[in-house]
């Protein structure tokens, strides 16, 4: 297993919708392998394929005591309307209130390919539902208003100016994102 490099907001990347997965196979697993340990450095409650520069629809999670690779996800249904802050570790140190549904059912392949189904809330509804947004080119940073965006941006551009589009996440790191 091998820590990946994170993309950072301005990364093509990040803004482009992934692909299915036509078979798990043994490189889809490997990635899932390396996925888990680049989310675990960084603290992540959730990692997907796109912030590792791969865009194919893959995303590990591990929130409240929920560890689960996600391939090919769906979300079916959906109930409710929650807000919380969210960050993202593409964007670092960016935080933002987002509401989403509160309550979702998703359904997605494992590891082995089989198919599964999770009903979740709270923490680990909000985490898929960001990570299925990053398969689909979203970022959470677009789900606030755009006066609020701005501004968010503006500032975090600033103060990561001197970075690259990607970086390496380190073990000291604790804040927990997705
Ligand atoms: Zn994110």
């Amino acid at each position: 297993m091998s820590v990946m490099d994170i993309h950072l907001l301005g990364s093509p990347v990040l803004r482009q919708r992934a692909e299915e997965i036509e078979g798990v196979d043994d490189e889809i697993r490997a990635l899932i392998d390396d996925m888990f340990e680049t989310m675990g450095v960084a603290c992540g409650v959730g990692l997907a394929a796109n912030q590792v520069g791969i865009a194919r629809r893959v995303a590990v999670i591990n929130a409240e005591g929920q560890t689960f690779a996600m391939i090919n996800p769906v979300v079916v249904e959906q109930t409710g309307r929650a807000g919380a802050e969210e960050g993202c570790l593409s964007i670092p140190d960016a935080y933002a209130e987002v509401t989403r549904p509160e309550s979702i059912v998703l359904e997605a392949l494992d590891e082995s390919g089989e198919p599964f189904r999770l009903a979740a809330t709270g923490l680990v509804a909000r985490a898929i539902q960001h990570e299925i947004d990053h398969l689909d080119g979203v970022l959470f940073i677009d789900h606030i208003g755009p006066l609020k965006r701005q501004l968010l941006v503006t500032r975090w551009k600033k103060e990561h100016r001197d970075e690259g589009l990607t970086r390496t996440p380190r073990p000291e790191e604790s804040d927990a994102t997705n």
